[in-house]
């Protein structure tokens, strides 16, 4: 955990002048390890899972690492879950806040199938398919995950609609 915890903070350090237009707007990431369940109460298979709430006048986006993974998944992996729940949903959640205050997907399109972070990070350009691939091609080699660069494009892309 040590050494996610490091990683992590190279993406914070990446990250650092969007945390103090976060801070700015009244917006926390709070990140943490716990188990993920769904609706019905099972444990989830998911590795991470990041979710908004209100809390008096800040706006916070939680991003849960699912405890039933962490020992299983390689240090590639939770790598790549973190920068999937940083780059996309932690991205689009700050995003959504900014304008209007509350979380109500108002920076997303209404129309769409599935998932309306994954959907925009599909049709545009984002930080998740420049930094992202960058990032995670340098993971791939510090790991040595011995992937070429299409398997870590594909496995970056390997998500539910
Ligand atoms: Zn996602």
């Amino acid at each position: 955990m040590s050494q996610f915890a490091s990683e992590g903070q190279v993406i914070a350090g990446h990250e650092y002048t969007k945390q103090a237009i976060y801070d700015k707007n009244d917006i926390d990431i709070a990140y943490k390890v716990a188990t993920l369940k769904e609706k019905d109460g099972s444990v989830s298979a998911a590795n991470g899972r990041a979710t908004p709430r209100e809390w008096y006048q800040r706006r916070v986006i939680d991003v849960t690492y699912n405890a039933a993974n962490v020992k299983t998944i390689s240090m590639y992996s939770k790598i790549q879950t973190m920068m999937h729940e940083s780059f996309i949903h932690e991205t689009y959640f700050a995003g959504d806040a900014m304008d209007d205050r509350s979380f109500n997907y108002s920076n997303v399109p209404g129309t769409f199938s599935g998932n309306p972070h994954h959907y925009k990070t599909r049709e545009s350009n984002s930080m998740f398919s420049t930094q992202g691939y960058k990032l995670m091609l340098k993971m791939n080699k510090i790991y040595k995950a011995h992937k070429n660069s299409n398997g870590v494009w594909n496995d970056m892309w390997n998500f539910a609609h």
